[in-house]
């Protein structure tokens, strides 16, 4: 249960409540907001001179939810790139999957100066299935995103694969990105939860759209409303794909919940012929923003080089976007 307490109630007196209803304790517009386990349904009396509003919830999808919060968070993503609230925009990421070399990196952002595009994704800290592949340039890598960041103007979102260098993640990245084998890691999502900065929480391919949402909630309960979530595909009976977009999934998300949601068509298929298409087809679903991965010369890439679009794929992908997301009322940014 959500209970809003009267404005009047200080912060000693709300912390006092939180502890006797086991809530966390949140400020939200002036006032002090309780988050209680889901099971509590109704406000004993004897708070009634503290309560201004409440609202239960049949399960734990609570501050994500549309019931809270009717409409979807604005977030801002520095810069003045905002995505949800009333600005129907659409926030382009791109970049490769792993920051390789200066050289590489910058081609990157230079793709994106070039289009427009305002965020420069690349993973520094790679969640590689197998021990023997490359594992990511390590915080050498989050430098040269750093570096990216100033010489072009640009944002960067980068991965955080585990709590050893969430300090460092949170230090130098924009966006922080938690990414799908991370997003059961309670010590990773509350270290987010700690920063203000946006997050891009990524759904686990094995986890139901509630686990997905709950593990956005330990985000939010601990104080950080800055949460996007990310669909990138999930594992079914199907190998011709390396995973299942879920595009249901997405609509219950933008039905449901309050949260922008972000879509990674490269990750769902695994391969870059259906990149395109894919991502054409989440526009058409007027999502709050599109990751794809690109790459200067996608057959040397370290990580990922089935999935990557080489330039010229990309810079079209990119044109043909345009007319759809004006056809949903959608700003590309
Ligand atoms: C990535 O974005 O490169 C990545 C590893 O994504 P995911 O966590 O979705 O597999
Ligand atoms: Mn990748």
């Amino acid at each position: 249960m959500i209970i809003r307490l009267k404005n009047s109630v200080g912060k000693d007196e709300a912390d006092k409540l939180g502890v006797e209803l086991k809530a966390f304790v949140l400020k939200q517009n002036g006032s002090h907001i309780l988050v209680t386990p889901n099971a509590l349904k109704e406000v004993d009396s004897k708070y009634a001179a503290l309560v201004d509003s409440s609202i239960p919830f049949a399960d734990d999808i609570q501050l994500a939810s549309k019931k809270f919060i009717n409409g979807v968070r604005e977030v801002n993503l520095g810069n003045n790139i905002k995505v949800g609230g009333t600005t129907n925009n659409t926030v382009v990421i791109t970049g490769p999957c792993s920051v390789e070399s200066r050289e590489q990196i910058e081609q990157a952002a230079q793709l994106c100066v070039k289009l427009g595009v305002k965020i420069l994704r690349a993973g520094a800290f790679k969640p590689r299935t197998s021990p023997y592949t490359f594992q990511g340039m390590g915080v050498e890598g989050l430098k040269l995103m750093a570096e990216m960041r100033d010489k072009y103007g640009l944002k960067i979102i980068t991965e955080i694969r585990d709590s050893t260098h969430l300090t460092e993640i949170i230090e130098y990245a924009d966006i922080i990105q938690v990414g799908a084998k991370a997003m059961y890691d309670h010590g990773i999502l509350k270290g987010c939860a700690k920063s203000n900065k946006p997050v891009l929480l990524k759904r686990g391919f094995g986890s139901t759209v509630q686990e997905f949402v709950q593990a956005a909630e330990f985000i939010l309960s601990g104080g950080n409303e800055n949460v996007m979530l990310c669909e990138r595909g999930i594992r079914t009976f199907e190998t011709k794909t390396r995973f299942t977009l879920d595009l249901c999934g997405v609509a219950y998300l933008k039905e449901y919940t309050n949260l922008p949601v972000i879509l990674d068509p490269s990750h769902a298929i695994g391969y870059a012929y259906g990149v395109a298409d894919l991502t054409r087809a989440c526009m058409a679903m007027g999502v709050d923003g599109l990751l794809v991965e690109t790459h200067p010369n996608p057959a040397v890439a370290k990580s990922d080089a089935s999935q990557q679009l080489n330039f010229e794929q990309f810079t079209n992908l990119y044109e043909s976007l345009k007319p759809i997301a004006k056809a949903v009322g959608k700003n590309i940014i």
